[in-house]
């Protein structure tokens, strides 16, 4: 069962959180296909990508190394549902 959910902002996280660092309310960790708005006005999808995100602060915390890797560095995310791809995901790793 997936949610959808909208997402206005994403921070770098130095470790997978419980809570959310601004309201401590529990954050929903699991794997997200979101949109990112790039500052040319492009829009980039990431699939399957791990993190926690807090439904009061509309924040969705991503690990820096994985910004990284996507280049999301300027980007802003605008958009994020909760992945329902573990089965394909199983595919890919076997
Ligand atoms: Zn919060």
């Amino acid at each position: 069962m997936s949610r959808a959910l909208a997402v206005f902002h994403y921070r770098p996280m130095t470790a997978l959180r419980e809570r959310c660092p601004a309201c401590n309310r529990r954050l929903i960790t699991t794997r997200f296909d979101t949109t990112f708005r790039m500052p040319d006005q492009t829009e980039r999808l990431c699939f399957g990508i791990p993190g926690g995100l807090c439904e009061d602060c509309h924040q969705l915390y991503i690990e820096p190394d994985l910004i990284e890797l996507l280049e999301l560095g300027t980007g802003r995310c605008t958009f994020a549902i909760e992945s329902d791809l573990v089965i394909q995901e199983q595919a890919w790793s076997a």
